[in-house]
């Protein structure tokens, strides 16, 4: 089980973000973690080693991210997985056969499709609710509730729970608050200070930031979580190798300087498209008319660089993300490359159209992840393309 070093939370996130949980290799004194690609660890004597035996159960490099990143939750424990849904299948193997979940109606399309086509197989219940309004999630709750898993801001409608409410309602009944800080991440939203037991991550989202590898996390305080996380993730061995391990770790060095820019440009490009005519609706915590606005000041330091937009219809949506240049047309998010996308054919299609419907999600949404290129060459990019798809 990788426990964070004792003097990781000491600096502010920024140097954490650098330093935390890495020291000097001791053999070389290099600087950088080295990619420690190997199964396994010569013993010197029958049961003598150093910590490492087999390279599921642990890995130098791996021990290096998770204590990372669980330092910029404020966590005390962190586990690497080979996806985000891999720490996502993870944190609901904590749970039992008759075991409910409240979980948010507008989670990722993935995150869905694994409650609702695997673990209801395996016996677990799922309730999903509009957890904009938590009087919704206790509704939900029922003796057998013993997780409630929300995303905030969501994917793509950018709907917010209010985490610190959330979480005092989970810690009233008993119930584990499970967070999935993918689009927020560590610098603009910790969900631990607010009350979430464990948070997860898509690592391959803005943590690492450069759409180079697939990961994931899952980082908690609780000692008696972690255990158990530290079991499943070596008895079910989901496990991410070294080398995602250190491009997620190189990631993260940067991590509170491309948020700064990502936040930046994400609130000029979220305040462009809201005037424009051909745009119906813009969806961005940042923006004063977004309904939830006020909670977003509350409990996040920043907006971040997702935004989606209403054009109103399938034809306009695909002569727009076919039509933009700078913005790719790709799933993810999160990556110093802006990337745009088509929720309802692409990252939602799983998602049964009659639930997206009801939340808005449409076929004339479409979702931008604003990269870290130059802002104006960014606007100039979407006023062209808003052009040409006017007349589609
Ligand atoms: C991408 C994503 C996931 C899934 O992560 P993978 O690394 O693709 O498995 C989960 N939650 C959110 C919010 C995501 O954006």
């Amino acid at each position: 089980m990788t426990r964070i070093f004792d003097d990781d939370l000491e600096h502010a996130l920024a140097t954490r973000a650098v330093h935390a949980g890495q020291r000097p290799d001791e053999a070389s004194g290099a600087i950088m973690t080295p990619i420690y690609q190997t199964s396994t660890y010569v013993q010197t004597a029958l049961g003598e080693h150093k910590g490492f035996e087999y390279a599921r159960t642990r890995n130098p490099t791996r021990d290096a991210l998770e204590r990372n990143v669980a330092t910029l939750e404020g966590a005390t424990h962190g586990f690497a997985y080979a996806s985000g849904l891999a720490a996502t299948d993870t944190v609901l193997k904590l749970l039992s056969a008759g075991d409910h979940v409240v979980s948010g109606w507008n989670l990722y399309g993935g995150t869905h499709r694994l409650m609702t086509h695997i673990f209801e197989r395996h016996g677990l219940e799922f309730s999903f609710v509009d957890t904009r309004d938590v009087g919704r999630i206790e509704e939900a709750l029922q003796p057998a509730t013993k997780m409630i898993f929300v995303e905030t801001p969501t994917n793509p409608m950018m709907h917010l729970t209010d985490l610190a409410a959330t979480g005092a309602l989970a810690k009233d009944r008993g119930i584990l608050l499970v967070v999935d800080n993918t689009f927020a991440t560590p610098v603009l939203q910790r969900p631990i200070a607010l009350g979430a037991e464990i948070v997860i991550h898509s690592t391959t989202k803005y943590l690492n930031g450069h759409s180079d590898m697939v990961g994931g996390m899952a980082v908690t305080t609780r000692d008696d979580i972690a255990e158990q996380l530290a079991f499943i993730q070596n008895a079910a061995g989901g496990i991410p190798g070294p080398l995602d391990c250190w491009l997620a770790l190189r990631g993260t060095k940067t991590l509170a300087l491309r948020m700064a820019q990502h936040d930046a440009s994400g609130r000029a490009i979220a305040g462009f498209l809201n005037e424009h005519s051909l745009v119906q609706h813009t969806y961005y915590p940042g923006l004063p008319d977004h309904p939830q606005h006020e909670l977003a000041c509350r409990q996040m330091s920043g907006f971040g660089g997702m935004i989606s937009i209403e054009l109103g219809s399938t034809p306009r949506a695909r002569c727009f993300v076919e039509t933009i240049r700078l913005f790719a047309l790709a799933e993810s998010l999160g990556g110093v490359e802006s990337l745009i996308g088509h929720p309802a054919s692409m990252t939602h299609a799983s998602v049964p159209r009659a639930m997206r419907e009801e939340m808005g999600l449409t076929d004339g949404l479409v979702r931008l992840s604003v990269g870290i290129e130059d802002l104006d060459d960014l606007l100039k990019d979407l006023d062209q393309a808003l052009a040409v798809a006017a007349k589609a």
